[in-house]
């Protein structure tokens, strides 16, 4: 089964208005029509709409950045995934490690965000990955089965067919430092491994597989010619134009 790539830009808490309008004004000219990948981008809230706008007409999806695990309620400074819906979203990320760092997100709490994003019809993108502690200490791979494992708990096969799971070691993020090809391949073969055992066959040759961690223009065509690599979530530099637009159209000739 071929997997559909799909490339997303996280903003993080980054651009006022006009600039949002501006970047996702150029990346709609630039790959707006692309149709062989799906494009994502994921704003602050805030901008949303202005980027909704500049995206309309063309293939590239909206995304969110954070949602919450009940659909209304006390719950001050929170948005709910229904909200996030209704905002125009596809996506929405769901334990990035920075909320997981600042925020004390844990993977039960994702994993009732993750029930809460599928209720709401939305795609969630759950991102697992490493510390540079745990990996030194050879553990990468039972963080990562501890993240899976309770992080997709209680989901059938079937229900799980709209995730997408972004593999970013901790290491790698906002630090310049990438993961190797054969060290990113590694781990998203296990990742896949773990799928296979635990929710079949069909899962695992169809759920998509990102890797987030300093990816630029200059490193994305080797990362995506891994075999299990199915895509690229994006921080830094999805914020420039130019070079979200040149890791969108990686290739991997
Ligand atoms: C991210 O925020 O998910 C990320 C991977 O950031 P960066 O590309 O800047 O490392």
């Amino acid at each position: 089964m071929t997997r559909r790539p799909i490339l997303a830009g996280n903003w993080k808490m980054n651009l006022l208005t006009a600039e949002a309008k501006e970047l996702a004004t150029s990346l709609a000219a630039q790959v707006g029509d692309v149709n062989d990948r799906d494009v994502v981008l994921i704003p602050p809230y805030t901008t949303l709409p202005v980027v909704r706008e500049a995206i309309a007409g063309t293939k590239i999806a909206l995304g969110a950045q954070n949602g919450h695990a009940e659909t209304s309620g006390a719950y001050t400074g929170e948005v709910a995934m229904p909200m996030i819906a209704e905002a125009g979203c596809v996506y929405v990320i769901i334990g990035h490690s920075e909320r997981r760092q600042y925020y004390g997100e844990t993977n039960a709490s994702c994993n009732a965000k993750i029930k809460a994003a599928l209720a709401a019809d939305l795609k969630p993108i759950y991102c697992i990955g490493e510390t540079l502690e745990q990996r030194e200490a050879g553990e990468t791979l039972a963080v990562i089965e501890k993240q899976l494992t309770e992080g997709l708990a209680d989901f059938q096969a079937a229900e799980l067919e709209p995730l997408v799971l972004a593999y970013e070691p901790i290491w790698a993020i906002g630090t310049g430092k990438t993961a190797t090809p054969e060290q990113a391949q590694e781990v998203h073969r296990a990742i896949r491994d773990w799928l296979q055992k635990h929710l079949g066959e069909e899962a695992a040759a169809g759920l998509r597989i990102q890797y987030g961690g300093s990816v630029k223009p200059d490193n994305v065509d080797v990362l995506m010619a891994c075999a299990d690599v199915d895509g690229a979530l994006v921080g830094g530099a999805s914020l420039k134009a130019d070079s979200f637009a040149r890791i969108v159209l990686f290739n991997t000739d």
